[in-house]
């Protein structure tokens, strides 16, 4: 287990306000790996980050259609998050 995150501004530990959020990483063909993590957020800015990554992708590109609905899934929870905006109104960026 790794330590939480810590505040770059606040330097105090960042609180979890959401385990299970998911990051999409992409290739040049488009969506490659979906990762696991948890969203946390600092109690005093409020600024958030995704960490807590897990060691290796849930689901990547060849996974085919269960890959392809995990996003969708996801992105309709709000619970997506991308390294790299393929979809500018439907994907958000990490906060
Ligand atoms: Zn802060």
């Amino acid at each position: 287990m790794s330590h939480r995150p810590v505040c770059g501004q606040c330097g105090v530990e960042m609180q979890m306000e959401k385990s299970g959020v998911y990051v999409l990483d992409m290739a040049d063909f488009g969506p490659y790996l979906l990762w696991l993590a948890d969203l946390f957020r600092c109690p005093k800015c409020k600024a958030g980050v995704v960490a807590g990554f897990a060691d290796r992708p849930c689901f990547r590109h060849e996974d085919g259609q269960t890959f392809t609905e995990t996003i969708d899934a996801a992105r309709n929870r709000g619970e997506l998050f991308a390294s790299r905006l393929y979809i500018e109104e439907t994907v958000k960026e990490a906060p």
